[in-house]
């Protein structure tokens, strides 16, 4: 079996999806490597490293298996053989037009994003993998953006407070970015409308805030939250509009698979901010926890710096790309047999994170966001 890493083309993206150690494991299980031409610079990977590890400079495309970071744009769909197998983010409920083409091309597409969140699969989760440098990135933004201190200081010059910062969505990303906001020294309060993280958010030291809500828990299947009613939303955002109003820096990461992220903070909240203050919207590639926030941008609106970044993995490409490579050798490793491509729609990790197979879509969700029926 051979596996082919293209060099990414997307605007931004640094990562890669294989780096020279996961290569050098691949090789052990006699699986062959071949890299594109520079495809691991962005990530500091050189040619000579991958040759080193024992993989070939050749062709990013020609393996059975293409392994990849980004959703392939049309000319990379172009060059995929028929019958080839394709990793890598596809982002299947959204990018429908992206599915609609590797089904026509007879392409095997495996999304890592829906590879079942299931224990057995925890290797493969780069969902995960990249919401922790995500998480961990906006928390170092924040306090970066910020005109005052995170950590309390004790000065010849007078005492500092430490900031008070609060953590929207306690997810992968957001539980990261209190534990990082935590190692600086800021006072940390976090949010989220599934009751079951109030537990995870203690344990890292940061204050569950309580929302009179009159929400019961909002937890739906696979662990993930549920889209509130319009209602429930609005009271959301009334509550936190004030609780907003007494922190230093806003960390938002609330997301619903597969929608909009929902709208937390108002412009109102914004003003309600003391002058100076910072949000950083980890939503803002999905439209945005609040309501100001321009994608791609570092704005200042009410003497609030607003920055909303998109694909913060890409700007920590070492790491980044180290933990996406484990989480596609841990998935190759299942897709394997005897050094032979096996793929057995009966496991349920495959089952799951298969979007399109012989010239059709045949993932449920993505069917459903491209309009076909079954
Ligand atoms: P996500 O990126 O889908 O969402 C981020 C967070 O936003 C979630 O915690 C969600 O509850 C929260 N959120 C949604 N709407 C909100 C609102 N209106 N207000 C406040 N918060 C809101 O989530 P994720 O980081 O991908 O994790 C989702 C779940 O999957 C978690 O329960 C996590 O523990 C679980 N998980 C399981 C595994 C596993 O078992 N293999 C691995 C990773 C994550």
């Amino acid at each position: 079996m051979n596996v082919s890493v293209p060099k990414e083309v997307a605007s931004g993206e640094r990562r890669v999806a294989l780096v020279p150690e996961v290569v050098e494991r691949l090789m052990q299980n006699g699986i062959q490597v071949t890299i594109a031409d520079g495809a691991g610079e962005g990530a500091h990977h050189s040619n000579a490293a991958y040759e080193e590890a024992g993989a070939t400079i050749g062709d990013g495309f020609s393996g059975d298996v293409i392994a990849k970071v980004a959703p392939p744009s049309a000319e990379e769909i172009g060059r995929l053989e028929q019958g080839s197998v394709l990793v890598g983010f596809l982002q299947p409920l959204t990018a429908s037009d992206t599915v609609r083409a590797l089904a026509e091309r007879g392409v095997t597409s495996l999304a890592m994003e829906a590879i079942p969140r299931i224990t057995r699969a925890q290797s493969m989760d780069a969902l995960s993998s990249q919401a922790t440098v995500a998480g961990y990135r906006a928390a170092l933004l924040a306090a970066q953006e910020l005109p005052r201190f995170f950590p309390m200081l004790t000065t010849a010059a007078g005492t500092i407070r430490p900031a008070k910062v609060l953590v929207l969505g306690a997810g992968v990303a957001g539980l990261q970015a209190i534990a990082t906001a935590r190692r600086l020294g800021a006072v940390v309060h976090a949010f989220d409308v599934r009751s079951a993280v109030k537990e995870q958010i203690e344990s890292l030291g940061a204050r569950f805030l309580e929302l009179d809500m009159g929400l019961e828990d909002a937890e739906a299947a696979g662990g993930y939250a549920r889209q509130l009613t319009d209602e429930e939303q609005q009271r959301q955002r009334e509550l936190l509009a004030e609780e907003i109003g007494k922190m230093d820096a806003v960390i938002s990461t609330a997301a619903v698979p597969g929608r909009r992220a929902p709208l937390l903070v108002t412009e109102q909240a914004v003003k309600n901010m003391s002058p100076g203050s910072v949000i950083v919207d980890l939503a803002a590639e999905t439209g945005g926890n609040c309501e100001l926030t321009e994608a791609g941008q570092t704005v200042v609106k009410e003497d609030v710096t607003i920055v909303g970044p998109l694909n913060l993995p890409a700007t920590m490409p070492d790491h980044a790309s180290s933990l996406y490579a484990r989480n596609v050798q841990a998935l190759l490793d299942l897709m394997v047999k005897e050094g032979e491509l096996t793929l057995d729609f009966e496991d349920e990790v495959i089952a799951g994170a298969c979007i399109t197979r012989d010239g059709q879509i045949v993932h449920e969700g993505a069917r459903n966001a491209a309009g076909v029926t079954a």
